[in-house]
C-alpha cells in the first residue's frame, strides 16, 4: 500500500534559481515538503537550501516529532500538512524565531522509532517514522520487573487499574570513553572515563530501586561516544533529567572539591570557562558541531535553563553535604553535552584527579559510592518535587 502525497511549502524556492545571489545573501528557504506511507514506516521529505542544520527532538504526550531547521525561512506564516496514515498524523511548520524554523510531526503512535538525515547534497532532509524497535541503550539496563499479581488477588469486578503515575526517565552520562580518556592522574594513572563510568554504574544501581523511576546510560562500556550522540540519546529516550559526570583537572594543582554545571551562553563562575573549553575538546573527536549547530541547541536547552540551573543547585548541595566536599559552588557555562538536550541538564566534576590526595579518593570504591549517594539524594529530591 502507497500513497503519495506532496504539498507546495514555499514559491520563493522556484524564484531563488533564477536570481543569481553572492553567499552573503543566501536565503535559507524551506522547500517542497512531501510525504511516502508504506505499510511499516512513514517518510516524510522537506527541501532545503544546503547549508541548513537541523537538530531533531522527540516529544511525548501527545507523541511528536520536532525537527528545528537552522537557519531557514518559510515563506508563509506556518504550514499544514494533512497525512494521516498509520505513522503520521500531520506535518506543521512555522517560523519559530527569525531564522528557526519548527518542524512538527504528529504521531499515530506513541512509541516511534525515527531517523532523520540530510541528502548527501544538503538539498533535502528525510524523516522516517516506523514502529518500536528494541532500543539497545534501552537494554542497557534491564527494567524492574513489573510486579506479578496472583490471579485470586484480582478483584473479580473492576480490571487491574493502570499505573497513574507517570515513568520518569534519567539518563546517565558516564564522561569520555574509549579512545577518549578524560583527565588523568599523575600519581596512580587513573583515567576520568574509568571513574565516570563506575560513578554512572553505581548511581545507576541506587536509582533503580525507586519506584516510578526509568535510568538509562550513554555508554555502560569503555567506549567512545561523541557528546552530540549522548544528547541525542537522551532526547530519543524521551529523559526527563540528563547528569553528565566528570572529573576535573585542574588549572592549579591544589584544587580541591565538587562543583555542578548547567548549559549558558555566557560563563559564570570561577574557572567555569576554562572547564567547558576542556570537555568539550573530548580527545579524537572528528566533527566540532558548527555554528548553526550549536544556536540551536543553545535554544533547545535555554527552554530548561531555569529548570537545570535549579537541579543543580539541589544536586550540588547533597553531593557536598553527603560526600564531605569542599564546595566549589554552582557555575554555568556553554557545554555542548548539554546544549541540545530537551530536559533538565546538568554537568558533574565530582574531584580533582590533577590532586594527588583527591586522585587516591577517586580510586576508592566508597569514595564513589558517596558520591554517587549524593548525587543520587539530589536527584531524588528534585524529582519528588516535580511530580
Ligand atoms: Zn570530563
Amino acid at each position: 500500500m502507497r500513497k503519495l502525497g506532496a504539498a507546495l511549502v514555499g514559491l520563493s524556492s522556484l524564484l531563488f534559481l533564477f536570481v543569481p545571489l553572492t553567499q552573503a545573501e543566501i536565503r535559507y528557504e524551506v522547500g517542497r515538503v512531501s510525504y511516502e506511507s508504506y505499510s511499516d514506516y512513514t517518510r516524510v521529505f522537506i527541501g532545503l537550501t544546503p547549508g541548513t542544520g537541523y537538530v531533531v527532538i522527540d516529544l511525548r504526550n501527545p507523541p511528536r516529532l520536532k525537527v528545528n531547521l537552522y537557519p531557514a525561512n518559510l515563506s508563509s506564516v506556518s504550514k499544514e500538512i494533512e497525512v494521516q496514515d498509520r505513522f503520521v498524523k500531520k506535518v506543521r511548520l512555522d517560523q519559530e524565531t527569525e531564522k528557526v524554523v519548527r518542524v512538527v510531526l504528529d504521531l499515530n503512535i506513541s512509541d516511534p522509532t525515527s531517523s532523520v538525515d540530510l541528502s548527501g547534497d544538503g538539498s533535502r532532509l528525510l524523516i522516517e517514522i516506523r514502529g518500536p524497535e528494541e532500543d539497545l541503550v534501552a537494554a542497557v539496563l534491564k527494567e524492574k520487573e513489573a510486579p506479578i499479581v496472583k490471579k485470586e488477588e484480582i478483584p473479580s469486578v473492576t480490571l487491574p487499574q493502570k499505573r497513574e503515575k507517570a515513568v520518569y526517565t534519567i539518563v546517565l552520562d558516564p564522561g569520555h570513553g574509549g579512545k577518549d580518556p578524560g583527565a588523568i592522574g599523575r600519581s596512580t594513572g587513573l583515567k576520568e572515563k574509568d571513574v565516570t563510568l563506575k560513578v554512572a554504574k553505581e548511581l545507576a544501581r541506587l536509582l533503580k530501586n525507586e519506584e516510578g523511576i526509568r535510568v538509562y546510560l550513554t555508554r555502560n562500556t569503555d567506549r567512545y561516544i561523541s557528546l552530540d550522540r549522548r544528547t541525542e540519546i537522551a532526547n530519543q529516550l524521551g529523559g526527563g533529567m540528563f547528569v553528565s559526570i566528570h572529573v576535573n583537572s585542574g588549572y592549579r594543582r591544589r584544587a580541591t572539591g565538587v562543583e555542578t554545571f548547567f548549559n549558558s551562553r555566557y560563563s559564570y563562575g570561577e574557572g567555569a570557562e576554562e572547564v567547558a573549553a576542556r570537555e568539550n575538546r573530548p580527545l579524537g573527536s572528528e566533527n566540532v558541531p558548527d555554528e548553526a549547530k550549536l544556536i540551536i541547541w543553545d535554544l533547545i536547552q535555554d527552554e530548561y535553563r531555569s529548570e537545570s540551573n535549579d537541579l543543580a543547585h539541589i544536586v550540588q548541595k547533597e553531593m557536598v553535604q553527603t560526600a564531605g566536599r569542599e564546595d566549589r559552588g554552582v557555575k554555568s557555562a556553554g557545554f555542548y553535552v548539554l546544549k541540545g538536550a530537551a530536559m533538565p541538564a546538568i554537568l558533574v566534576e565530582i574531584g580533582f584527579l590533577s590532586n594527588a590526595s583527591e586522585e587516591r579518593m577517586l580510586g576508592k570504591e566508597d569514595f564513589r559510592e558517596k558520591i554517587a549517594l549524593g548525587i543520587f539524594r539530589g536527584l531524588k529530591r528534585y524529582y519528588e518535587n516535580k511530580w
